[in-house]
């Protein structure tokens, strides 16, 4: 059965990105018809998909919240206490009842004739399909598969005994008491599961193949504590602690590339502390990368180290040569026995939500495309992706796209226009096409693996993606919306 209903803006995705549109959205334009869809059985995207022991933020919240909701409690936050912001905050804005759960987009097709999008919905629960009509597709998608995360496919991994878990999966039931894991990774999330299962295994190992960047700091925050006492507004205290959160990853990022060494440096004495004086730091926790070449994974309370130091856990840097019935055969020649086997081994990149679109007929194929600072694609009508920061909190991005979005909104009701596309400049035909992210500035492995599904960025404004918030906090805003860059209609 198909049924037809429209909106103004479908809001794809439920997660934290969604919710930001939402909000900015009914704030700027209480009359606009707007509705938020997801796959999922309920709000929060990231934080609900991912159930693994300790499931963490690895940036604080008072800038991967919202700028519009303080956030009270320590820096890094559980996915529980996430969700928990997240569901207050869709309380409080009035968001919840344009929220639809269980309902996957899968095609969206744009007619230039009558300037809207038909979206075709799946209901997973029901298979019934509907078409819902809109105006703008705003694009909270995220930007990894969350029904499945990556695997690399290990030689022999069929002759495993044991359990073979990725951390996307995690099954609820699964026993690891008293048993020996070894972790396959050395991002973020071996980071937060290493600590959280160390004290309940036999043993834990880490298994990496080459060593990440760790940022060991304690999970409060001196400034927070001293604010206390003085009774501020909470919106005070957040605004606060956000400008000096702001404040120290700039001053990290700039390090990073005036003064990388130093800035490894104190990274690795941090470890070497927290670790004890006679721990091999190298090879196992000194990156050959700049830092922040891939996100640096925060330790809190410097947890991942203490867990080690312990004797709870270790870290084995080498290279797998093959599953074997006992655990995994490494290139040295050294064995590592397992009863589970945990691939915390990344991400599947997913681009634009695997919705297919088709333009006036013709499939899109975004990787084509040229993005107009990294946030509408050239050729592609009414559609913004709030795709945020991966070094700088996600958040930070979401809420200048979400300002962009709103500022195009208005001046396309100002001057009575329904359609605006993204489009090349006779000056820009012979920019050189880049891709989306700078490997040379960030390279996290989910991305080298999928660049070239991404859009491409140019060498000038608007086409450049810096990912960098210290200069796209002035240059989207100051964006001139009438540089013949967009197209209007
Ligand atoms: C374990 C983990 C920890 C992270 N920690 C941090 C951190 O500390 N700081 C940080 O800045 N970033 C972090 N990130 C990155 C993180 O994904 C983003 O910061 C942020 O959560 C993304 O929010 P989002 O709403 O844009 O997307 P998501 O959280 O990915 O949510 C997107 C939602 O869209 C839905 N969806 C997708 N396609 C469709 C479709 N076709 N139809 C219907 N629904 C669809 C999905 O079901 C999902 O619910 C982390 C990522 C992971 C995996």
């Amino acid at each position: 059965m198909t049924t037809e209903r429209s909106v103004d803006v479908l809001i794809v995705g439920a997660g934290i990105s969604g919710i930001d549109a939402a909000y900015h959205l009914q704030r700027e334009f209480p009359d606009r018809t707007f509705e938020l869809v997801d796959r999922q059985q309920s709000f929060g995207g990231t934080w609900r998909t991912h159930k693994y022991p300790g499931i963490r933020s690895d940036s604080d919240l008072y800038t991967f919240g919202f700028s519009w909701k303080p956030w009270i409690g320590v820096p890094i936050a559980t996915a529980d206490e996430i969700l928990a912001y997240l569901d207050e905050a869709i309380d409080e804005q009035d968001i919840r009842r344009h929220i639809r759960y269980r309902k996957s987009l899968v095609k969206a097709e744009w007619s230039s004739d009558s300037s809207h999008w038909a979206v075709t919905i799946h209901d997973l629960d029901t298979s019934e399909r509907e078409t819902v009509i809109c105006n703008f597709m705003w694009m909270c998608q995220g930007y990894y598969r969350h029904e499945k995360g990556y695997t690399p496919d290990f030689p022999g991994m069929n002759d495993f005994a044991g359990a073979i878990v990725h951390p996307q999966e995690w099954p609820e039931d699964l026993d690891y008491h008293d048993k020996k894991v070894v972790v396959i990774g050395s991002g973020a999330t071996a980071a937060t599961l290493i600590p959280a299962m160390a004290q309940d295994c036999r043993h834990i190992t880490m298994l990496q193949r080459s060593p990440t960047y760790f940022f060991a700091r304690p999970n409060n925050n001196e400034l927070a504590d001293a604010l206390a006492p003085l009774d501020l507004p909470e919106q005070w205290t957040h605004e606060i602690m956000r400008r000096k959160s702001l404040h120290d990853q700039k001053t990290i990022t700039h390090r990073s590339f005036a003064d990388p060494e130093g800035l490894r440096d104190d990274l690795l004495s941090t470890a070497q502390y927290y670790l004890g004086e006679n721990y091999p730091i190298d090879p196992h926790f000194t990156p050959h990368y700049r830092p922040w070449r891939q996100r640096l994974a925060v330790v809190p309370d410097g947890d991942l180290f203490k867990s080690i130091r312990a004797g709870q856990a270790s870290v084995v840097t080498d290279q797998i040569e093959s599953f074997t019935h006992d655990g995994i055969q490494l290139k040295s020649g050294q064995a590592l026995e397992a009863d589970v086997i945990i691939t915390a081994t990344g991400f599947n990149m997913c681009v634009l939500g695997d919705i297919d679109f088709v333009i006036d007929g013709e499939p899109l194929d975004v990787s084509q495309c040229v993005g107009h600072r990294g946030i509408m694609y050239t050729g592609v009508p009414n559609l913004a992706w709030m795709f945020g920061y991966l070094r700088t909190s996600w958040t930070m991005r979401a809420d200048l796209i979400a300002g962009f979005v709103c500022r195009i909104f208005q001046h396309m009701d100002d001057n009575h226009y329904e359609v605006v596309t993204p489009q090349l400049r006779a000056e820009d035909a012979d920019m050189p096409l880049l891709p989306f992210i700078d490997e040379e500035n960030f390279n996290a492995g989910y991305l080298m693996r999928s660049m070239h599904l991404l859009p491409k960025q140019g060498d000038r404004e608007p086409w450049v993606f810096s990912q960098d918030y210290y200069t796209e906090k002035h240059t989207i805003a100051a964006t001139d919306l009438e540089d013949g860059s967009l197209q209007y209609r």
